[in-house]
């Protein structure tokens, strides 16, 4: 008999009975927008804002409607505008180059290595074609930071960093986000905290901070915000920035600072998860797993292997295989995008040229979500079911 997984691979945990209760308080009181506030009372977002910056050491912290807004609002904050070239990577959501192309810039696509992180070496050769770089630290994989933050300040070029999948993650001990000029999180459901939508941005950089406050649409209240530069940095910022609201709202962030303060122990339980798959996927012929760099301390709210070389019929196999005894891998090398799958050459509107080691790379990638409502013996369950189902085809194949 093979064995079968029931679990759903879309199901989070509930929201924990603090934040609950503080989206009732908020609900009672009824002032749910971020500057609705009585003598005294410092909003929810505000709040939010204040603690997220003390748990990434940041400076400031604005919270937005969205990580693709944060995104948007840390490009406009750098200055790019109509027909500017940005750098950022070819294995990434579709949010990413979307952000670039909502402020009429264009992507100029990256590579991806073995290791599922940016190529240095094609960043290196492309960093004369860009003043900013919307670097992704897709499914949590970050590369060599110190490395890549030398090439880009050497060359004058920007950094914005998309930790969509990287909140609570580090490099070496300082934390995603807090690398380049903006740190870029989403707090979207499917994230490492849910509030459904959701985002935040922080920077160390005053006058960057001030004008992603004003974009965000502070009207003139920015002295509201607490994780903020001080009033004069806004003095003239406030008259040339236009003001596009996206703003959060206190609901949102009662109940994610519940959810905040419990951020490293999920980690720890992500992770346990991550390994648990990882061991019981070791020495499959065929399957290579991602090495983890010692200097890198990540949040595995999910799991990617390669099938590298495998042809595609070979990997819609095990997918198939895999799918009917109920475990559900995601593929970055179909012929069509597909759900959250699309890759550089599916994004049309931005220009691109085949990139050969790449779409390698792209071809073999198989990704699955790992939601905390997995236990471990889940988690087990479905490493034996995808070992068995990859030798089964690999060795059909061989
Ligand atoms: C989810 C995600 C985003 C954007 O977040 P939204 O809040 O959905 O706009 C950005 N980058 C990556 C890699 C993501 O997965």
């Amino acid at each position: 008999m093979n064995e079968i997984f029931t679990g759903s691979f879309t199901q989070q945990e509930p929201i924990p009975a603090e934040g609950i209760a503080a989206v009732n308080v908020v609900m009672q009181h009824g002032r749910l927008h971020r500057y609705n506030t009585v003598d005294g009372e410092v909003a929810e977002v505000a709040l939010l804002e204040e603690e997220f910056a003390a748990t990434v050491g940041a400076k400031y912290c604005l919270a937005v409607a969205s990580g693709g807004y944060a995104m948007t609002t840390a490009l406009r904050a750098c200055g790019v505008g109509q027909s500017d070239r940005v750098l950022t990577n070819a294995f990434t959501l579709a949010p990413v180059p979307g952000a670039i192309a909502a402020v009429g810039g264009v992507p100029v696509f990256v590579g991806v290595t073995d290791a599922l992180v940016i190529d240095l070496d094609d960043l290196a050769a492309k960093l004369d074609q860009a003043n900013v770089l919307l670097l992704s630290h897709m499914r949590g994989h970050i590369c060599d930071m110190e490395r890549l933050m030398a090439l880009c300040d050497a060359a004058g070029v920007i950094v914005i960093e998309d930790c969509a999948h990287t909140m609570g993650a580090s490099w070496n001990g300082v934390p995603s986000g807090r690398w380049g000029r903006f740190g870029c999180y989403s707090t979207q459901t499917y994230k490492h905290i849910n509030s459904g939508e959701g985002g935040l941005l922080i920077s160390n950089d005053a006058e960057g901070m001030a004008r992603a406050i004003m974009l965000s649409g502070s009207y003139m209240l920015f002295d509201r915000h607490r994780a903020a530069p001080e009033p004069k940095v806004f003095a003239q910022i406030k008259y040339e920035t236009p003001n596009i609201s996206g703003r959060m709202d206190n609901l949102r962030a009662a109940v994610l600072r519940p959810q905040l303060r419990h951020l490293s122990e999920q980690a720890d339980k992500w992770n346990a998860r991550y390994r648990e798959v990882e061991s019981g996927l070791r020495g499959v012929p065929g399957l290579r797993l991602i090495d983890r760099p010692e200097s890198e301390s990540f949040v595995a709210s999910s799991f990617q292997f390669l099938l590298l070389d495998w042809t595609s019929d070979a990997v819609k196999d095990v997918i198939l295989r895999c799918a009917r005894r109920g475990v559900e891998l995601k593929w970055f090398g179909g012929a069509e995008p597909k759900g959250f799958t699309s890759r550089y050459d599916s994004w049309k509107y931005a220009p691109s040229t085949p990139m050969p080691q790449t779409d390698r790379v792209l071809a073999g990638i198989v990704d699955m979500r790992l939601p905390l409502t997995f236990s471990i013996e889940d988690c087990a369950l479905i490493a034996r079911i995808i070992r068995a189902e990859v030798n089964r085809v690999f060795q059909a194949q061989c």
